[in-house]
């Protein structure tokens, strides 16, 4: 519907594509298809592999994707054949290895089946060798100085816990395989293999802790992740108008509109037909790439939107993860949308974020992070949960730094999206059973029942030991934590490597403690006691349930509790450089100090980037598109400020002298920011102030002028879309 309340007259621009947008019906899409016919349909999953391969093979396939044991190499080309059989009878003439590199996107190399014989023919082959290993050119991909183009071999290897799949496209459909991508000297190029070891290092020490809890038997242990995504969708039409959207993702001159998201209207409204449209169709491919989405409503800013899968074991979940931003905005174009998962896309309107729901598991004790029914559960879950509170306390500022991009900054710390500071909610029954532990007596919890780490008398939480806070970076919600500050660009891996790899630190250390008590004669539980004693008395600070929007919060976190607020990437990145991050990233075999280092460099070349292409693309902005049009209009100003002086009337003159002194400012703040682009530092941390300080400033002021200049200007000469219509016209 196009509203034209506060546009009398749009630029002929904008009034084209209010045009072309008001003609647009919604893209006809098939009847939703009945689940069982679509579900996982085009993926190569373990009950099709049942099906195509011989027991034998199979089994040992199904012991690798269960048990995490080796591949066995011969049955790599039994498995590669049947994959490609069951590929090519779908249409694929293609396979790529996928792999996920340090961008936040995901790559793939094509090749086709097709191999040629002496004799003229072709015919179709892939060995165990093609499904395995793949070598793409890797020198373009960013690696952090791990190597140079001279050497710049990279290899792909076959990730055999997440499934293949058939990516298809109009352009025919692809075999699409699942990868790490190494070095040729072995290190980890890509996000996907630091998870995997993330993942062994939490089962490790997991393993110990319920083995000295007296768990006999032990099935492995895997994180697991639910991740909603939030994104904006805007019509399509009005990109060709905002190079700002095309290039940076995000608009970087608008005045807020008459009307904001003040009403609340939007949230959990009906969802308009050409979205709910886009929608089906979406899902209707995620279900066919067995990417379990359930959950779709309108979000809190108009034009914003959430699709939540269910979750799934990390890796698996963060696979799909890219699938469904892929899929999202593939899928926008056909429907003449484009999704927008920039984390601020609209200043003044609330960001886009990415809910990382994370718990770790596995198949006889269940959900670790459930408070459960039974005592020994109890005691395993105050000990599970303990971990998670030392480990977020210890490794905050890593948590922040996992989160650390330019985009995500402008979110962070405003007051729509947790706060930079990084604590942990419990809700407040749990919240007291902590107080109580550190008061080194548990008596009761809230909801009245006597209890004592002893044995029958430990209490039941309810399923939902908390409240929501939505202020909180990092709550506990019932079974699990919600990371709630995750940008909704970002890859899904890079926080759940920290996740784990802090839990596992602290299961460890819990591990370490409970072994020096009970070897000096503690029964289990006194020795639990004081283990959880000592973490609430020494990583209690980290624990909040109040307004994490407060600037009370925010001055009283750093001042008594001792916690950082790291407020830009630049403050926040620099942390993968501190010895006890290399240290635990070592001591765990996540990341080597060279990988980690590369992290550093490449995230931090990566932030300086995004911001200078912002300041390049605002002073060409501004002055090609937006000075031309101001200064039009106020020739036209002038000249009709002269003939009412002719006639002998007394015109004010004040309007043509706002959009003066504007225009000057434009053009100062252009020539400012042109200067101190010129004037960036050498060195990555240096460069990342001088960003986060002096560039991301002087863009504040020139968008100033710009937005001022938009309220003045003649509505029919503003060339740029305005808030009002990108958010509301759909
Ligand atoms: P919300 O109320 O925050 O929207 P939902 O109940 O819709 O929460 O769940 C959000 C996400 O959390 C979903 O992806 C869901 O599958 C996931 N989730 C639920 N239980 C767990 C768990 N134990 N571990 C990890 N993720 C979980
Ligand atoms: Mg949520």
């Amino acid at each position: 519907m196009v509203s034209t309340d506060t546009n009398p007259m749009p630029s002929a621009e904008r009034f084209a594509a209010l045009q072309a947008i008001q003609r647009r019906r919604p893209v006809a899409v098939k009847p939703p298809s009945a689940l069982q016919d679509i579900w996982a349909s085009d993926v190569f999953s373990l009950e099709r592999m049942k099906e195509a391969l011989p027991r034998g093979v199979f089994k040992s396939i199904q012991r690798t994707i269960r048990e995490g044991g080796p591949l066995d190499p011969s049955v790599a080309d039994v498995v590669a054949n049947a994959m490609k059989d069951w590929a090519t009878s779908r249409g694929a003439l293609y396979y790529a290895h996928v792999f996920y590199p340090l961008t936040n996107l995901t790559a793939e190399k094509h090749d086709g089946f097709i191999v040629p014989k002496s004799d003229g023919r072709a015919i179709t082959e892939f060995t165990g060798k093609l499904l395995v290993q793949g070598e793409p050119d890797g020198s373009s991909f960013p690696n952090g100085g791990l190597r140079s183009t001279f050497e710049a071999r990279g290899y792909t290897a076959w990730d055999v816990t997440s499934p293949a799949w058939l990516m298809r496209t109009p352009n025919g459909v692809t075999l699409c395989i699942p990868t790490v991508f190494v070095s040729w000297t072995g290190e980890a190029l890509d996000k996907k293999t630091p998870l995997l070891r993330s993942n062994a290092a939490v089962n490790t020490q997991a393993q110990r802790l319920l083995r000295l809890l007296g768990e006999k038997e032990i099935a492995p242990i895997n994180s697991s992740c639910g991740a909603e995504q939030e994104y904006f969708l805007i019509d399509s039409a009005f990109l060709a108008l905002r190079p700002d959207l095309q290039l940076a993702g995000r608009s970087l001159f608008g005045a807020a509109p008459a009307k904001g998201q003040q009403f609340d209207d939007h949230y959990f409204g009906a969802i308009p037909e050409r979205v709910q449209v886009f929608m089906q169709d979406v899902e209707d491919q995620l279900y066919r790439l067995g990417v379990p989405a359930k959950t779709r409503h309108n979000e809190v800013a108009p034009g914003q939107f959430e699709i939540a899968p269910v979750y799934e074991a990390a890796n698996v979940a963060t696979d799909h993860q890219q699938l469904i931003m892929t899929v999202l905005k593939a899928t926008a174009k056909r429907h003449g949308f484009t999704c927008l998962l920039h984390e601020k896309p609209f200043a003044g309107v609330n960001g886009s974020g990415k809910h990382v729901n994370w718990s770790i598991g596995n198949s006889t004790q269940g959900n670790l992070l459930d408070p459960g029914h039974t005592p020994h559960e109890n005691l395993q879950f105050l000990l599970f949960c303990g971990g998670v509170i030392r480990g977020v306390h210890q490794y905050g500022p890593l948590l922040r730094a996992a989160i650390a991009t330019a985009s995500n900054d402008h979110r962070l710390g405003a007051n729509e999206a947790p706060p930079a500071i990084i604590s942990v909610y419990l809700g407040s029954q749990l919240e007291d059973v902590f107080n109580q532990i550190k008061a080194g007596e548990l008596k009761s919890s809230a909801s009245g029942g006597v209890m004592r780490l002893g044995v029958d008398s430990l209490p039941e939480f309810p399923k939902d030991a908390g409240d929501r806070n939505r202020t909180s970076p990092f709550a506990f919600t019932g079974n699990r934590f919600e990371f709630r500050a995750v940008g909704s660009g970002q890859s899904v891996a890079g926080p759940l490597v920290v996740l784990n790899t802090v839990l596992a630190d602290s299961l460890g250390w819990i591990a370490d403690q409970l072994e020096m008590r009970l070897g000096r004669g503690e029964s289990l539980e006194q020795a639990s006691f004081a283990v959880l004693q000592q973490i609430t008395q020494e990583h209690g600070a980290v624990i909040f349930g109040g307004d994490g929007y407060s600037s009370e919060w925010h001055e009283r976190a750093v001042r008594e509790r001792g916690l950082e607020n790291l407020r830009t990437s630049a403050d926040a990145l620099p942390v993968l450089k501190r010895e006890a991050i290399r240290e635990l990233f070592s001591r765990h075999s996540v990341l080597s100090p060279v990988e980690l280092e590369s992290r550093f460099e490449v995230y931090a070349e990566q932030y300086c980037l995004a911001i200078e292409v912002e300041a390049k693309l605002a002073m060409r902005i501004a002055r090609t598109t937006v000075y031309p049009a101001a200064s039009a209009y106020l020739s036209e100003l002038a000249g009709s400020i002269q003939e009412q002086e002719a006639i002998g009337l007394s015109p004010s003159r004040e309007l043509a002298q706002q959009i003066s002194g504007l225009n000057a400012q434009l053009l100062e703040g252009c020539a400012a920011l042109e200067a101190a682009l010129a004037a960036a530092p050498h060195g990555a941390e240096a460069h990342m102030r001088h960003c986060a300080d002096r560039l991301l400033a002087l863009m504040g002021e020139l968008r100033a002028a710009v937005d001022g200049l938009e309220l003045l200007v003649d509505d029919a000469a503003w060339p740029l879309p305005t808030y009002q219509e990108m958010l509301f016209v759909r």
